[in-house]
């Protein structure tokens, strides 16, 4: 049995909604399904949860108009499917309740509710609404709570549409996730139901091996462990709503993120290590699964004579850090010098940090260097493969590009090395010409 989950350019209009339930009525594992709100038909476009924003938003007095424009998206969407639906109903409450005090959450959600209402007419499905299963206390989600709820719910249905998005506490209010939070529902409801597969349907191939803004086309990760996502989506990549990985993860249940329109492609698979590991998913062996990074880190380089003696020197740092609210991104060190690898800052704290380290721990030099890029290279492949570093840093140089930090994560799962950010996009570029070849 499989939980799916389809993105807002599948539900944008009825030409991708035909297709979504093609999809649908060709898997009889298809049995659970949960949707966005219609998203964007071109990129000019405005998404329904958008205008939903805006109908919150907007003085009473133009909140009819917005109305109008949410409920023609849908009026659009029923007559070109020819569906007997009528939604007035529900575009008269909205209306209604966004005119008198509702919630921002119960009006941007608004937009899953009637798209899944859309769905479930058009596939015959039963439309089981999120308020039933999703619970939220204390502002965040009960996962226990949810489960227990929800496993109940959905299998007491042989067959049903869940709106994204939303949940709601015990005595009914509507609470929201955060944007893009349609992915989480859809991983909760492939926990529920014990799912074989979570398939994320959206308008991608899948996960790409680097970013396709930089290298035009790059191939398609076939499969990729949670760990390695977890490293390549901190660094930058994303398909998927980070927080939509765990309760799937915790279950172990592969997630597949597939391609509405072009249905054929089989995407991107995201498993568990161990379960690659065991040999009960396997994959073309690859030592480097994807490349990721991002701009503007700032180093910190720090020299001391006699460093490696002194005891505490670190944590002193580390304090200051701390101290200053900065966030400590890597710290590679040498006998007498470390390095901080720190986000973005702005000068006026970094003074008062440095002016704090030279206060406090006395080194000979600090320097200073702004407009670092990071580059993760990520893939379990490198634990067992010689000559990986050397392929890296091969590929750099060959393309005249000078390393300014190089850091290998402990798990020997990524190597990240930090670049200037003139050289970011020409160092993916080499890297995934060089790894590829
Ligand atoms: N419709 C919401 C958004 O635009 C949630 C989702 O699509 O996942 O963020």
């Amino acid at each position: 049995m499989k939980a799916l989950k389809f993105g807002g350019t599948s539900m944008a209009n009825a030409n991708s909604i035909s297709q979504v339930r093609d999809i649908i009525l060709a898997d009889e594992e298809a049995k659970y399904v949960v949707v966005s709100a219609p998203g964007k038909r071109e990129s000019s476009d405005i998404k329904v949860t958008d205008l939903l924003i805006k109908l919150y938003n907007e003085p009473k007095e133009g909140k009819a108009a917005v109305m109008d424009a949410i409920r023609s998206r849908f009026d659009e969407i029923t007559k070109n499917l020819d569906l007997d639906l009528d939604l007035t109903k529900d575009f008269e409450e909205i209306l209604y309740k966004a005119s008198n005090g509702a919630t921002y959450d119960y009006v941007v959600s608004r937009g899953e509710y009637l798209s899944a209402k859309v769905l479930a007419k058009l596939i015959n499905y039963e439309f089981i609404d999120a308020d039933e299963i999703i619970r939220f206390s204390d502002g965040t989600l009960d996962a226990e709570e949810t489960q227990k709820i929800a496993s109940e719910r959905l299998l007491s249905s042989k067959c049903a549409v869940i709106p994204g998005f939303y949940g709601a506490t015990a005595t009914g209010e509507i609470k929201a996730f955060s944007r893009g939070g349609s992915d989480i529902s859809g991983a909760i409801v492939a926990r529920a139901i014990g799912a074989s597969v979570y398939e994320n349907w959206t308008d991608v191939n899948g996960f790409m091996v680097c970013d396709p803004r930089i290298v035009k086309n790059p191939e398609i990760i076939e499969m990729v462990t949670y760990r390695e996502l977890r490293e390549l989506s901190y660094m930058g990549a994303s398909v998927l709503h980070a927080e939509a990985v765990f309760p799937v993860n915790a279950a172990g249940i592969p997630i597949n993120i597939r391609n509405t329109f072009s249905p054929k492609s089989k995407g991107t698979m995201i498993v568990k290590y161990e379960d690659l590991a065991s040999g009960k998913f396997t994959r073309r062996k690859k030592v480097i699964t994807g490349i990721a990074g991002k701009k503007n880190f700032v180093g910190i380089f720090i020299e001391k004579q006699m460093m490696n003696n002194e005891l505490g020197f670190c944590k002193s740092l580390l304090e200051i850090l701390c101290d200053y609210n900065i966030s400590l991104e890597h710290m590679p060190t040498g006998i007498d010098t470390v390095t901080l690898i720190v986000s973005d800052t702005e000068d006026s704290v970094l003074e008062k940090a440095v002016a704090d380290i030279k206060k406090k721990c006395n080194p000979n030099t600090v320097e200073i260097v702004r407009g670092l890029a990071l580059i993760a290279i990520v893939g379990h492949g490198m634990i067992s493969t010689k000559g990986t570093a050397s392929h890296v840093f091969k590929s750099l140089s060959d393309a005249d590009i000078n390393i300014k930090m190089i850091d290998q994560g402990s798990s020997e799962l990524n190597i990240i090395v930090a670049v200037d950010n003139a050289d970011y996009e020409k160092a993916i570029t080499a890297l995934y010409n060089g790894l590829n070849r």
